[in-house]
């Protein structure tokens, strides 16, 4: 089904085109497109693809996160050099030896911070954005934190431009997480450390729900989800992933 589409996506890479939704889609690639997807582009139907075959299909359900992964072009978050790429089902590379993750892992996560519009949410490792825009689109207020300063100021670019107002960007190390808007209703990381931050589940509001990936380095780890209750944190394991190492200052 994917390679239906790849005339049309051969043409926006001729145009070296990265990202700006280009208006002059055909009308066969707009036939099945979403209701829910108020901004129509060229890579309307992979996302609406995407969604069902990658992410309905393996029992992600709440609506607000399927609602959102229809909208938010992912193709505008991935390097030139992969946009044929943007909506298959795998990580890819986004520069400094870092991964924008795989749709359904993103879906994943965001589905068990179990949100709800108006939240605020911290998350640490904005990479190219995406999982921001993704929580944005939700309706939720994003705090996000990136360690690599090239890769934070190329996000916050990005998010403006693609005109996500409610996503704040700080280039630190996400282990201290960001007093100055704490607590958070959620919290989610998407670089893997060998033990949970002290400082972020500090920041965690009661009944807030923090998803995260520990394990050793390089290594398969186990994604959790924590709930705050009663002040103190309930485990929930959501099985085994592989993301990149979570860094500390001076590594
Ligand atoms: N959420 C991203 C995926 C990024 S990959 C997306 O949607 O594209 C993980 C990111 O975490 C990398 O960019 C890496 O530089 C960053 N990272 C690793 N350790 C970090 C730390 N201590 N603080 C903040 N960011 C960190």
């Amino acid at each position: 089904m994917f390679r239906h589409f790849l005339p049309l996506l051969t043409i926006t890479l001729l145009l070296g085109c990265r990202a700006a939704a280009p208006p002059e889609a055909t009308p066969s690639a707009l036939t099945t497109q979403s209701p829910l997807t108020p901004t129509p582009d060229s890579f309307t139907n992979a996302r609406v693809n995407m969604v069902a075959s990658q992410i309905e299909a393996r029992g992600v359900s709440d609506p607000l996160v399927l609602e959102a992964m229809r909208a938010v072009p992912r193709h505008f978050f991935v390097p030139d050099e992969y946009l044929d790429q943007a909506y298959a089902d795998h990580p890819l590379p986004i520069g400094y030896g870092q991964t924008i993750s795989q749709p359904y892992i993103v879906a994943l996560m965001t589905e068990a911070l179990g949100l709800e519009a108006g939240e605020r949410v911290l998350e640490i490792g904005t990479g190219s954005g995406y999982q921001a825009a993704v929580l944005a689109e939700m309706g939720v207020e994003v705090y996000t934190i990136e360690i690599i300063p090239e890769l934070a100021a190329r996000a916050e670019e990005d998010l403006k431009e693609a005109g996500f107002g409610n996503v704040y960007v700080l280039n630190a190390d996400g282990y201290w997480g960001w007093e100055e808007f704490a607590p958070f209703d959620a919290v989610i990381v998407t670089a893997a450390p060998d033990h949970l931050p002290q400082p972020l589940a500090n920041q965690l509001k009661e009944n807030g729900r923090l998803v995260i990936p520990i394990g050793p380095i390089g290594a398969v780890q186990t994604l959790w989800l924590f709930e705050k209750v009663g002040g103190e944190l309930q485990a929930t394991n959501l099985g085994a992933v592989q993301f990149v190492p979570f860094t500390r200052s001076g590594d």
